[in-house]
């Protein structure tokens, strides 16, 4: 029965996790999977969350079942960091939010949604994106196709055909917007982009679907990373946006996240969430407490959600100084070529422009595990590595 099951190949991403655990060189350098390190690149838990997690177990907390919606103090906090305290879809409930299991179940949930009530409505992807979107739609049978991203002759925004992709897809279709810190490229459109965005998604009555994954770890501010969903809704959008909690509050393997959807009266907003309710209970039921309670905790306390922030702009702080340092050195190698990406780009990658041969020799010859699409995981890198990373990169394009 299970002799034809063919062997399925490693996940582009969590696979070069394995190779670097394999390699047995001093020099070896995992750049491959997005978290976050420390300066002496070891895994961080934030101080809030392990106050928010001593103050749980001082209340006693029981492992009863949450609502498949989730946790309504989870709930309400994490829709008021996406769109702000006071926003009308709030007070008006006009938002539907479930609880869900991080960035990457919020994001299936979604898919399931569409799949079961927007049925024959394809999702237009970036061209690069995060890989594991195809894999979550086309898993979920929802049709995906790509708008044009990255243009590798600026290691930019090619806007112009971004904009050509999303007018020449039929009305109504759903478009998948990266809300900040673009995955892979680290590259995201400019406000006066961001408009013209909005203005052809009203124009074709598209319906943007963001992937909120790094708000607040982008540039250290939880309201400048929501910029592009909130413009959406205040231009007049409906829109739907999962959250994750991996790396803004560190919370990776506790799964937490949300799926929200931001519609234009509270009537649909019901019934919305009643049948995604439905799809929630046969895919796990109901999300994890733990990670949701750490989460509530922190945005509910102010002297607690004052830290975060704090931490969440030492980690960004951290990021943009091993980048900025990378850049320097790389300069000094080779004062000739433009590495000015590197300093253009944020969050917490780096599309390198490598090749996959390239990659190869900075695998191969340098011990440095990244993705073979080029992209370098800036989170997994400190200041005593920059110097070895950038003779690595230098000679890697050299090759
Ligand atoms: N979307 C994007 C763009 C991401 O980069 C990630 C994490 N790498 C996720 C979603 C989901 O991550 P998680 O499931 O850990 O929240």
């Amino acid at each position: 029965r299970f002799t034809s099951v063919e062997q399925a190949p490693p996940d582009p991403i969590l696979g070069v996790s394995e190779a670097f655990k394999a390699d047995k060189s001093d020099l070896k350098l995992n750049l491959g999977v997005g978290a976050y390190r420390t300066e002496e690149l070891k895994p961080y838990v934030l101080d809030v969350v392990k106050k928010a997690e001593k103050a749980l177990l001082d209340k006693g907390e029981n492992k009863e079942y949450l609502p498949i919606e989730g946790l309504a103090s989870f709930r309400s906090a994490t829709a008021e960091l996406l769109l702000g305290p006071t926003h009308p879809a709030i007070k008006e409930k006009r938002i539907a939010t479930l609880q869900s299991l991080s960035g990457t179940g919020s994001l299936r949930l979604g898919a399931s949604f569409i799949a079961r009530f927007l049925p024959g409505t394809a999702v237009y992807l970036s061209n690069p994106t995060w890989g594991n979107h195809k894999n979550i739609l086309s898993d979920s049978g929802v049709e995906w196709k790509n708008y044009r991203y990255f243009d590798p002759e600026t290691v930019g925004l090619d806007f112009d055909g971004m904009m050509e992709d999303i007018k020449s897809a039929p009305d109504n279709s759903i478009i998948m917007l990266h809300g900040c810190a673009h995955n892979p490229t680290g590259i995201d459109p400019t406000e006066e982009q961001w408009a013209k965005i909005a203005d052809l998604c009203i124009e074709k009555n598209h319906l943007p679907f963001f992937d909120v994954a790094y708000q607040g770890f982008a540039s250290g501010s939880l309201d400048e990373d929501a910029y592009a969903p909130r413009y959406f809704l205040e231009r007049g959008l409906e829109i739907i946006a999962a959250q994750s909690y991996s790396k803004n509050l560190g919370l990776y393997g506790e799964r937490v996240g949300a799926l929200n959807f931001v519609l234009s009266d509270s009537n649909s907003a019901q019934r919305v969430m009643s049948q995604a309710k439905r799809l929630a209970r046969a895919l796990y039921s109901n999300p994890p407490v733990h990670g949701a309670r750490i989460a509530a905790e922190v945005v509910g306390q102010p002297d607690l959600f004052d830290e975060w922030r704090e931490e969440m702009q030492g980690m960004a702080g951290r990021i943009k100084t091993v980048r900025q340092k990378l850049y320097d050195e790389l300069v000094k190698l080779n004062g000739d070529k433009d590495w000015s990406f590197i300093t253009n780009q944020i969050g917490m990658f780096s599309f390198t422009g490598l090749s996959p041969a390239q990659v190869e020799n900075m695998t191969k010859k340098h011990h440095v595990y990244m993705t073979k699409d080029g992209r370098i995981s800036m989170a997994g890198l400190n200041n005593a590595k920059t110097e070895y990373l950038a003779k690595a990169i230098d000679d890697s394009f050299r090759n």
